[in-house]
């Protein structure tokens, strides 16, 4: 691809470090010699160091990236990436300098962590900053969980990599595909103003239903059938006539055991294992409290190098409930029988 003309994408070999395309193909191995750090080592003998910081979740100012910028600029020839967890990374850092670069950054809010065996960088969806199906504040569960687990972040002291991410409704599957999820729901049906429904094309709000629960009623209006709906906010998209439910009913559950790699047994959804709890900002006593006695359980039940998924397996769901002292709910039984090929069939594994 080229930029001729502004149009276009830029050549990529302009935005990759000279070392890294050098030694495209040849890197033979890594090391990870603090925590945070990374160490990639090639066939030809060069290395290329990386820093890997936490960043908040689905936004940043302009004017904290242009200082992370200046940072690039001053200790990795102008160098990093955001990686699909939203760590920000300095590629091919100066080894002398590492330890000053880590010391601005921590100076500037940013903790260096978040590699091998520790809590791996915090995602979560934008929600209402970005969205209208949203039924909890993503970005504010994970400032919390951030804050609390902060020593985990910057520590190897956990079995394995401890994946959490935050989806502020069910329509998205990325919380279930982490070690431990955090899911969105609207415990209220949607509200249909039936006089405004004029405005609205009734067909697609009828398809824009996965459960078929929408009817036509009468000439113009619908109607929703409250056994089929199961609270996803499809239809409000579609439609300024259909109203989210009752807000002050919306909370979030909990997940446990999901994976997005192929390691181990493989990819994996997480099973629910809290089905809600209620929205509680600012600092989200609940939901902090919930993945704290989830992670000390497998922390000290589990094998070395064992992830969340893996434990459960070991262990059985039921010895999970035991161990972590979470009380069983009729709500968490999972009848999706389909639930890890679905993960399996996901377009980033070749499983
Ligand atoms: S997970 Fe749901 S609430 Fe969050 S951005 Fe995606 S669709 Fe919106
Ligand atoms: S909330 Fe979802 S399931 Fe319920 S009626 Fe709307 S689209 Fe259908």
């Amino acid at each position: 691809m080229s930029n001729i003309g502004g149009v276009g994408v830029t050549p990529v070999e302009e935005n990759i470090p000279p070392v890294l395309l050098k030694n495209y193909g040849k890197w033979d191995t890594h090391e990870i010699p603090r925590p945070g750090v990374i160490k990639r080592i090639s066939e030809t003998g060069d290395v290329c160091y990386t820093v890997r910081l936490a960043m908040p979740p689905s936004r940043i100012s302009v004017a904290t990236m242009l200082e992370l910028c200046d940072l690039a600029d001053e200790y990795s020839g102008g160098y990093f990436r955001i990686t699909l967890r939203n760590s920000f990374e300095f590629i091919d850092v100066i080894p002398e300098k590492i330890d000053e670069l880590i010391g601005k950054a921590e100076a500037m809010g940013f903790p260096v962590g978040g590699t091998k065996n520790s809590l791996h960088n915090i995602m979560a969806c934008p929600a209402w900053i970005h969205c209208n199906l949203p039924a909890t504040d993503s970005p504010g569960i994970a400032k919390a969980l951030g804050d609390a687990l902060i020593e985990e972040f910057k520590n190897h002291r956990l079995p394995s990599w401890l994946k959490i991410n935050i989806g502020a409704c069910a329509n998205i599957e990325e919380a279930l595909m982490a070690d431990i999820g955090i899911i969105g729901v609207h415990r209220d049906q949607p509200i249909v103003i039936e006089e405004k429904m004029q405005i609205c094309e009734r067909p697609t709000v009828i398809h824009s239903c996965p459960t078929y629960a929408i009817k036509p009623k009468g000439k113009h209006s619908v109607t929703i059938v409250a056994e089929k709906c199961i609270h996803c906010g499809a239809c409000t998209m579609h439609c300024e006539a259909i109203l989210t439910g009752d807000p002050k009913l919306d909370g979030y559950a909990v997940a446990v055991g999901g994976k997005a790699s192929n390691t181990g047994s493989g990819p994996d959804l997480g099973r629910v294992v809290i089905p809600y709890l209620p929205n509680n900002p600012p600092r989200w006593e609940e939901a902090v409290n919930a993945v704290v006695q989830i992670m000390d359980a497998w922390r000290k039940d589990a094998n070395p190098d064992e992830r969340m998924r893996e434990w459960v397996n070991r262990i059985g769901w039921d010895r999970f409930f035991k161990k972590t002292g979470i009380m069983v709910s009729i709500k968490d039984i999972d009848g999706y029988i389909y639930g890890s090929e679905f993960a399996r069939s996901d377009l980033r594994f070749g499983w």
